[in-house]
């Protein structure tokens, strides 16, 4: 077993966009195993936007020149707990590092079912499909023929909100998205009806393009113009899922959204933000709906994965600049070999 483990580290607070500057690749011995504890390798990591957030110096943030967590998907390669054997595969949060030292408490054991890539559980069946199973089926209420319009519809929990929509009957579906090629991805392979390069003008004349008639529900994961849009295109009783707002993660002084108030009244729209932490008990009810589909092949998983521990950094800088498609995960070179 190699004995050195790498671990990344914070090193500066970014203003805008991060930068490879901000982090390091920190090597050590690897760490001594306590009582009760398990040594993971890691095999699989995910890169968010919300390090992003983290990397700011606000309440809960990374601290600067410590480990970085992440969720992560590994392998237990020694243990000193038989609830944790070698060879088990286990989900943790101490990403961003090639080793980790666990307690059961920490991880979560993966159900594996048959024809569903590990991956999974860090796109459609992990916290990125929750979070769209959670904002379509628990914040939207969606019905069945209701149009719906997707920002950030090529990134993870975009893709996974398009496939998942389409299951439940969603009518129209338009996204918006960062390049023609994606736009093109989107409605050849993942159900999009129509989808725009949000490069291309301004959002309101793009979404009524898109959505001639209007929309019923709007999921967003972008904030600004795209919102002040889409609350215009909404209909009466629309609702707004507020789920992220990456086009200000990097811009600081970006002046807040500027959508128009009366609407909300004067259309009974619903507009409700949520963190999908707070909707983990729907987890199994994830796996019954969207295993059985992933298994029939009507859903599929749509990930960008970055081969390398050494890449995670880069991996991350290109996803904020929206180099992925679907879900970015980072796989470690031994699972390539192994054909993970
Ligand atoms: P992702 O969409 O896979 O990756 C981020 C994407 O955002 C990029 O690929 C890029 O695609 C797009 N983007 C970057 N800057 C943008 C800008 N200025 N304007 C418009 N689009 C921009 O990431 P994800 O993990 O699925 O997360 C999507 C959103 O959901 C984020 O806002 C995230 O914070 C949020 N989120 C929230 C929760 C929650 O609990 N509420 C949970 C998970 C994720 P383009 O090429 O299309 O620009």
């Amino acid at each position: 077993m190699n004995d050195t483990m790498l671990i990344v580290h914070q090193t500066a607070r970014p203003q805008g966009f991060p930068t490879a500057g901000h982090f390091a690749f920190v090597e050590s011995a690897l760490p001594d195993i306590p009582a009760g504890s398990a040594l993971v390798r890691n095999l699989y990591w995910s890169v968010d936007p919300y390090h992003r957030e983290l990397m700011d110096d606000v309440p809960g943030g990374f601290v600067l020149d410590a480990p970085l967590e992440g969720r992560s998907i590994g392998r237990v390669i020694a243990s000193r707990t038989p609830r944790l054997p070698e060879g088990e595969i286990v989900f943790h949060r101490r990403g961003w590092r090639t080793h980790a030292v666990v307690t059961p408490e920490e991880t979560r054991h993966l159900p594996r079912f048959d024809g569903v890539p590990l991956t999974a559980y860090l796109s459609l069946l992990g916290g990125t499909g929750l979070t769209a199973y959670v904002g379509l089926t628990r914040i939207a209420r969606l019905q069945e023929g209701e149009d719906v319009f997707v920002s950030a519809a090529a990134g993870g929990v975009g893709t996974a909100t398009g496939r998942f929509a389409r299951l439940l009957g969603a009518g129209r579906l338009v996204g918006s998205a960062g390049s023609a090629a994606k736009a093109e991805l989107l409605t050849r392979e993942v159900g999009y009806d129509a989808v725009f390069d949000y490069h291309d003008g301004p959002a309101a004349d793009l979404l009524a393009k898109a959505a001639p008639t209007g929309i019923d529900v709007f999921v967003d994961n972008v904030g600004g113009e795209q919102l002040a849009a889409a609350v215009g295109a909404l209909r009466e009783f629309g609702r707004v899922v507020r789920i992220g707002t990456i086009s200000q993660y990097n811009a600081p002084d970006a002046p807040p959204p500027r959508f128009d108030h009366a609407d909300i009244v004067e259309k009974s729209i619903r507009m409700e933000g949520f963190l999908v932490s707070n909707y983990r008990d729907l987890q199994e009810e994830l796996y019954e709906f969207a295993v059985p589909h992933l298994q029939s092949g009507r859903l599929a998983v749509d990930e960008t994965v970055v081969d390398g521990f050494e890449h995670i950094v880069d991996a991350f800088l290109g996803m904020l600049r929206g180099r992925n498609t679907g879900k970015i995960i980072v796989r470690d070179r031994a699972e390539v070999t192994a054909g993970g």
